[in-house]
């Protein structure tokens, strides 16, 4: 399940570079071709730090587990790639261990 989840994660990344890559470059009316990596690589870093970024932000909120009441702040690298509706993630509660919808709390 967990590799599954990142490897998923790594194709979506390589896929989302190998699309963004054009490997010619237009500048004025010079055109110039580059290799592919010197564009794949910094939109995955890119891509990579807009995620973790995004975890860190995220693992600050607190939510509350549906099945127990009790609220937590989740791990930042669950919190980063995790389904979600609106504010509300799909989370493991650290307290039941139970995956549910957990609301996030205001
Ligand atoms: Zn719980």
């Amino acid at each position: 399940m967990k590799k599954t989840k990142i490897a998923m994660a790594l194709s979506i990344l390589i896929l989302t570079a190998l699309v963004l890559t054009s490997c010619e470059v237009h500048f004025g009316n010079n055109r110039a071709y580059v290799q592919w990596y010197v564009i794949a690589v910094p939109v995955i870093v890119f891509v990579i730090a807009c995620l973790v970024i995004a975890g860190v932000v995220l693992s600050k909120n607190t939510y509350v587990c549906p099945e127990c009441g009790k609220r937590f702040h989740p791990k930042w690298y669950r919190a980063m790639l995790t389904p979600h509706i609106n504010s509300d993630r799909v989370l493991k509660c650290p307290h039941c261990g139970k995956k549910s919808l957990c609301r996030k709390e205001d």
